[in-house]
């Protein structure tokens, strides 16, 4: 079996075998392997001690072929080129799966962040704006959070875009504050997006959602929110997690319990919240016992929900998945290995640029929000989710059924060919 070693192998093994799926011109195939735009630049900013900091920042540009370049930024130690080129690459596939009118693009900036103060976090979110304003624009590139990026750190970067261009670009940047041009839903609206697919993909499989043991692995915006909108939904959470560990209930977690716990007892150290599930058993509020990520990975469960970090479902691990249904909300979370492995085990995984797309789709209700001055209500962001969502789902369901095909196959078989339909019109890449 060949193996892939970084996110990029990971990302492109996907666009690669998709490619071959449909037919395409070796020109457009080249287009599609490399990004368009590649911006790297040394950024700098004032620590508090007085010295100066210098940090290397990157924008990826995929492609625009379907409308501007969409994607978030990442401050992360791990960012680097390799892995911003795959993200974008994903995002290009994502906006297009959904039928939304962006293309793809991600930023990143090779940082610890949580060992910066918050003044020092403001300058060096503004100082990568300083360097990359004439990339990015609200017609042209549009960023918005990732990793460890907030709507306070997009807050601070559409202020110094304004500044900087003197102009008034509500549509520069998206996942910004209410108070500063964001939208209603956009918090919880990756969750959302996830939840409306695995209740629709659950109805076509007979599946009632009361009679199901859920995982989750991550407790961040994304993990608590899907865990509550299934707790609700009358569904058993049997396991959670976050970066400390996680914690396991035959007989079914209250993640609302535990968000509130965690929301209270989390100290707050500038932007980010450092509490713990695990802390939970502390108190002896449900009846838990304590497992590591890697056991709630492989628990007794029949949806499992990797909401954390990339790759973490290996060809290792992969024969030891219990789950029927895997809900990929992270970016990544699958190997190409794990993936053929899984899926000729039959089960069936949501894949992540399906599964987490709910995000950029409200991102867009944003933009066009803000391109247009008017503010939806929550009703209408949840209505205009669920109907994008559900089509993306069912387009990509048909594809499978009738080409035979896995749920992730059938996404990037239906993006690729919506980008491709795009630059043949464009008149790109046929010469
Ligand atoms: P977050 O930072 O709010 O939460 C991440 C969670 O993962 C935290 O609970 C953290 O403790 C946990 N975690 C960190 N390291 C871990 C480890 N080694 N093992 C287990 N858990 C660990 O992030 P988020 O916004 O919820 O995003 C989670 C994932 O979903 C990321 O992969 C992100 O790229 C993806 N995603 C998020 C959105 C969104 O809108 N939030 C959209 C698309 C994709």
């Amino acid at each position: 079996m060949q193996t892939f070693n970084t996110p990029y192998e990971r990302a492109m093994s996907f666009v690669v075998s998709a490619m071959d799926r449909i037919t395409l011109l070796d020109s457009e195939k080249d287009m599609l392997r490399q990004p368009q735009n590649i911006v790297q630049k040394e950024i700098s900013f004032k620590k508090d001690d007085g010295s100066e900091q210098k940090l290397h920042a990157y924008r990826v540009q995929h492609n625009n072929a379907r409308g501007p370049y969409k994607g978030g930024i990442r401050f992360h130690p791990a960012a680097d080129l390799e892995e911003v080129k795959a993200l974008a690459t994903l995002m290009s596939i994502k906006t297009a799966v959904v039928g939304i009118p962006f293309g793809g693009g991600k930023g990143g900036v090779t940082v610890d962040p949580k060992k910066l103060s918050k003044g020092e976090l403001e300058r060096m979110s503004r100082a990568y704006i300083t360097a990359l304003k004439d990339a990015i624009g609200p017609q042209k590139d549009i960023p918005a959070p990732d990793v460890n990026t907030t709507a306070q750190i997009m807050a601070w970067m559409r202020d110094e875009y304004e500044k900087q261009t003197g102009t008034f670009a509500p549509g520069v940047i998206t996942g910004k504050p209410l108070a500063y041009g964001g939208s209603v839903g956009r918090d919880g609206a990756t969750a959302k997006g996830a939840f409306f697919v695995l209740k629709e993909l659950l109805d076509i499989e007979a599946l009632p959602l009361r009679d199901l043991k859920v995982a989750v692995q991550g407790f961040g915006n994304a993990g608590a929110e899907i865990a509550m909108l299934l707790h609700n939904a009358g569904a058993t959470i049997v396991a959670l997690s976050d970066s400390q560990g996680g914690i396991y209930s035959k007989e079914g977690l209250d993640p609302i319990r535990i968000k509130k716990y965690k929301d209270k007892t989390g100290a707050v150290h500038g932007e980010y919240c450092t509490g713990s599930v695990c802390d939970i058993e502390k108190l002896k509020m449900d009846q838990t016992e304590t497992l590591t990520n890697e056991q709630l990975l492989e628990c007794e469960c029949d949806v499992l929900i990797p909401s954390a970090l990339d790759n973490v479902i290996t060809a290792e691990n992969a024969k030891k998945i219990k789950a029927k249904i895997i809900v990929e909300i992270a970016n990544g979370p699958v190997s190409p290995e794990a993936d053929e492995i899984l899926s000729k085990k039959g089960v069936i995984i949501i894949p992540d640029v399906l599964a987490n797309a709910g995000g950029v789709t409200v991102s867009y209700f944003e933009w066009v929000q803000g391109l247009s001055g008017d503010q939806w209500t929550a009703e209408k962001v949840d209505h205009d989710l669920e109907r994008i969502i559900l089509k993306a789902f069912n387009d990509v369901r048909h594809e499978a059924k009738r080409k035979g095909l896995t749920l992730r196959e059938a996404s990037f078989n239906v993006a690729l060919q919506r980008i491709v339909d795009a630059m043949r019109v464009r008149g790109w890449g046929n010469h």
